[in-house]
């Protein structure tokens, strides 16, 4: 991971009144964001916002680096890529023949059975999922653009945080995720995932591991 050659625009994911609460996180994670031309600014602080809120109560901050050439770079410590593929733009131009069930949203990079902190999310796939639920009009395309990807996104990132494939049957970390999950009210992490999230990162003890399965 070229981590060094990455530059460009530092904004916080984190929610005023989160910061409030846990103002220092025991871990802060760099999503730089790649490949995002067309993922709207307001979409974006939507993603974050949501991503952080699922990963507070952990005490891990997340802060949004997006790829710009020629601009400083910024303390990290530790890096997750995130790119974008597909048109990311507001759900309201979904292309609705890709939705099946069990489409593979995103991906995490591996070599060898390791997860690598490099994430791919397949815009074309999430719209077509989100094109399965009809939205009200209280929030504009963009802002469920946000919060579905932020819910892909925070999958992937639970998969390379606490390094396992493994899924649960509830929660952020099922397998398949349908539209109403990546959009609803609230999507967390279940209680034995969170507890393998804080002991892979934060304990002295690392031999706590998991059985590898397959996933998205
Ligand atoms: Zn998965």
């Amino acid at each position: 991971m070229r981590f060094a050659l990455i530059a460009g625009v530092l904004f916080s994911g984190c929610a005023s009144g989160l910061l409030a609460e846990n103002p220092t996180p025991n871990l802060t994670v760099t999503l730089l964001i790649q490949s995002a031309e067309d993922i709207a600014p307001a979409t974006l602080a939507v993603m974050g916002s949501e991503v952080s809120q699922i990963f507070e109560p952990y005490g891990i901050g997340v802060s949004l680096f997006r790829y710009r050439s020629g601009a400083s770079t910024p303390v990290m410590e530790r890096a997750i890529v995130v790119k974008f593929c597909g048109d990311c733009g507001p759900a309201s131009r979904g292309v609705g023949d890709l939705a099946h069930s069990g489409a593979t949203l995103a991906f995490t990079h591996s070599v060898d059975g390791q997860l690598l902190p490099f994430i791919e999310v397949l815009c074309d796939r999430v719209k077509a999922v989100l094109m399965e639920r009809r939205f009200g009009e209280a929030q504009p395309p963009m802002f469920w653009m946000g919060r579905a990807l932020a819910r892909v996104v925070a999958h992937e990132m639970y998969h390379v945080l606490a390094n396992t494939k493994r899924h649960t049957e509830h929660g952020l970390m099922r397998s398949n995720l349908s539209a109403r999950e990546l959009t609803g009210g609230s999507l967390t992490i279940d209680r034995q995932a969170g507890e393998k999230l804080t002991s892979t990162l934060f304990s002295r003890d690392k031999s706590v591991g998991a059985t590898v399965t397959a996933g998205f």
